[in-house]
């Protein structure tokens, strides 16, 4: 193996028992900090997902608050309950697991969120805002990933990064990031024509297309820095990411694996930007 590991695990332990000692700061003044958790329905991942989010607040000095409700629940009955949240004092940040059932617009319940509550970063104001440079909060995937980034001394001024997926919560705000910290920007998708000819000349690659084998060795420049968000199964159904990791290891000059790269970042950027909050809330309080 040629590539230095990012690991995941190893970072967010770091950024962890940061959060706790702000955590038990706020604590100590009485303003201690609390996410809300909301599930809809019973998708197994999100019930995954959703328990570590909370044993992570548990683990780190965070209040937090979980909400089930069956798939059935009416939308008017969800908007309520956020209703609720924002005027909660106890709870600064409100994360709605997605994906909702269908027949709730997941568009209308996150607007619904308070801004200032909207800790997952999804809210059009705090989209927006990462738009013009200045959001309450970064989405805590791309948000996570640029701590790996920062922490493995990745130079981005200049840099030619390219993003495979543009979704709403990470690919674009992925390429926001990329781009306020001085990289030139390719966004790459299931239209692109030619994708190999844009990472080729990729000094980074952030792959967040949720397909196995996505990026492969020969389409990897020797060096590189390559981010694999993606989560998949192999065939025996272990966990993986969009990356061929055994072979682009061994061209990379930086790789995240999968598990143990960005799956943790992204919890621990939900915890810090529930600290944040927090902190604002008692700045103002
Ligand atoms: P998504 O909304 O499904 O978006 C996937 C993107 O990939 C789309 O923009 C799509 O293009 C693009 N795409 C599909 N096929 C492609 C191809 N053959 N070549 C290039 N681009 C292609 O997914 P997401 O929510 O962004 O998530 C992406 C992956 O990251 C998933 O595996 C998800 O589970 C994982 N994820 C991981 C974390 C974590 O914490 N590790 C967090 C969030 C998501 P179009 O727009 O043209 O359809």
């Amino acid at each position: 193996m040629t590539a230095t590991l990012i690991d995941g695990n190893a970072l967010s332990k770091q950024l962890r028992a940061d959060v706790a000692t702000r955590a038990a700061a706020l604590t100590a003044r009485g303003h201690r900090p609390g996410l809300a958790v909301v599930l809809v329905g019973d998708n197994p991942a999100s019930e995954v997902y959703v328990r570590n989010k909370v044993k992570a607040c548990e683990d780190n000095g965070l209040y937090s608050s979980l909400d089930r409700y069956p798939a059935t629940l009416s939308e008017a009955g969800l908007l309520k309950r956020i209703d609720e949240l924002n005027n909660d004092p106890k709870i600064h940040g409100i994360l709605v697991q997605l994906p909702l059932p269908k027949h709730i617009d997941s568009h209308k319940v996150i607007e619904a969120i308070a801004p200032e509550k909207d800790v997952d970063g999804f809210h059009v104001a705090n989209a927006g805002a990462l738009m013009t440079g200045q959001p309450l909060f970064r989405p805590c995937t791309p948000y996570g990933v640029m701590k790996m980034f920062e922490a493995h001394k990745i130079a981005l001024t200049g840099a030619n990064a390219v993003v495979i997926g543009r979704s709403n919560i990470v690919g674009k705000p992925m390429a926001m990031l990329l781009l306020e910290a001085g990289a030139t920007v390719t966004v790459c998708h299931s239209k692109t024509r030619d994708l190999a000819a844009h990472t080729r000349e990729a000094d980074v690659v952030v792959a967040a297309v949720g397909k196995r084998n996505i990026l492969t060795a020969d389409m990897v420049k020797p060096g590189a820095t390559v981010i694999d968000v993606g989560m998949n199964r192999d065939d025996n159904g272990k966990l993986c990411g969009d990356v061929d990791f055994a072979g682009v290891k061994e061209v990379a000059g930086h790789i995240t694996p999968v598990p143990g790269g960005v799956g943790p970042m992204t919890i621990t950027m939900l915890l810090v930007n529930t600290i944040e909050a927090a902190e604002r809330a008692a700045a103002n309080a």
